[in-house]
């Protein structure tokens, strides 16, 4: 079916939305055929029935046996969006740790972004070895699909084919799976399906797990269980601090996978209380009155300081240390060696 008709018959998509709202059901006819479409919210309900290619199929978030036509699909995904109700997300994990250290840096974040320094190169560095180490760590779970959005255009598509993953069982290992609830969004650094359980996986590059690091794997934890998906298990992957390179990369021992679900769980409430504040912070007219202290830079460097201490002397300004070079270098030599073992 050409993309004009397509363009016709979403006004017949719109209409049925808030019938979907109170009964979970919509009706959508379409060419000879009828489309319904039954979501609820989770991943257990969802439920398409397509009379047009096949009245049987029966699916969750997937593409229908015998849909071939992209626009349909792109079609049926519009649908899904908008019957999910998925709009813009307010937290993310790092805008989540940013308001537990400060509910005055979140608001600049989100409202005042102009006022934010300019980001030391150190810090830029770190993020992309970060990064960078979290892909090398997706060797110890190969075969997976990557479905990483490359611009914040993607987020809700990638959120999609999250789904689409995991209820059509093609894949036991998503790098970067994409997780909404309650307009909070996570990317999963790994998840992997061990003995028919879902296992979440956060790679830090780092020597050993902080309480910073507890608390983010705790929101993801809390954004991914309640948007439908349970996990089994959630571990933190970092780097063993006793590993010594003998020429070849051994990647099971130069990571440590370390459990924190018994950590994590009791920390669900706070992540939920602390999730409200986040949100009320954000419908605030003006930045909390929150004065400048020791919070600017633990655990991180806030990347306000420029803004809220420009009143201070600037010889009391906290000291911003990008600490750890040594273990950085580390870091830089394991990328390198990764990166030409993969090449050879
Ligand atoms: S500089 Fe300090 S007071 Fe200002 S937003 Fe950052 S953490 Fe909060």
């Amino acid at each position: 079916m050409s993309k004009i008709v397509y363009a016709l018959l979403l006004p017949i998509f719109l209409m049925p939305l808030s019938a979907l709202a109170q009964n979970n059901k919509m009706y959508v006819m379409e060419g000879i055929g009828t489309t319904v479409i039954e979501i609820s919210k989770g991943y257990n309900t969802t439920t398409f029935y397509d009379s047009f290619w096949n009245f049987d199929s029966d699916f969750k978030y997937g593409i229908p046996q015998g849909c071939q036509s992209n626009h349909h699909i792109n079609l049926l995904r519009w649908v899904t969006k908008k019957a999910l109700n998925m709009e813009k997300h307010l937290l993310s994990k790092s805008t989540f740790i940013r308001s537990v250290q400060c509910e005055k840096s979140l608001y600049l974040h989100k409202k005042r972004p102009f006022l934010r320094d300019r980001l030391a190169p150190e810090q830029l560095a770190k993020f992309r070895r970060g990064t960078k180490l979290g892909i090398v760590a997706q060797h110890l779970f190969p075969g997976g699909i990557d479905v990483r959005p490359h611009s914040y255009h993607q987020y809700t598509k990638k959120l999609l084919e999250t789904q689409e993953v995991i209820n059509s069982q093609s894949h036991n290992v998503i790098y970067e799976a994409g997780f909404q609830y309650d307009r909070l969004l996570v990317f999963l650094d790994i998840l992997s399906k061990e003995e028919g359980h879902w296992i979440g996986y956060e790679v830090k590059s780092a020597l050993k797990i902080s309480d910073t690091f507890l608390l983010d794997a705790a929101f993801q934890y809390y954004v991914i269980t309640n948007s439908g998906l349970p996990l089994k298990d959630f571990q933190i992957i970092y780097i063993n601090k006793d590993y010594t390179f003998d020429g070849t990369m051994n990647l099971k021992a130069l990571f440590i996978k370390e459990s924190v679900l018994d950590r994590i769980l009791p920390l669900q409430s706070f992540v939920k209380k602390k999730v409200e504040e986040g949100k009320a912070t954000l419908q605030l007219e003006k930045s909390p009155p929150i004065e400048p202290g020791a919070q600017c830079t633990n655990p991180y460097p806030c990347d306000f300081i420029g803004h809220c201490w420009k009143k201070i002397p600037k010889e009391q300004w906290p000291q911003v240390s990008y600490s750890g070079e040594e273990f950085y270098h580390f870091v830089e030599d394991i990328l390198k060696l990764a990166t030409t073992e993969d090449k050879s």
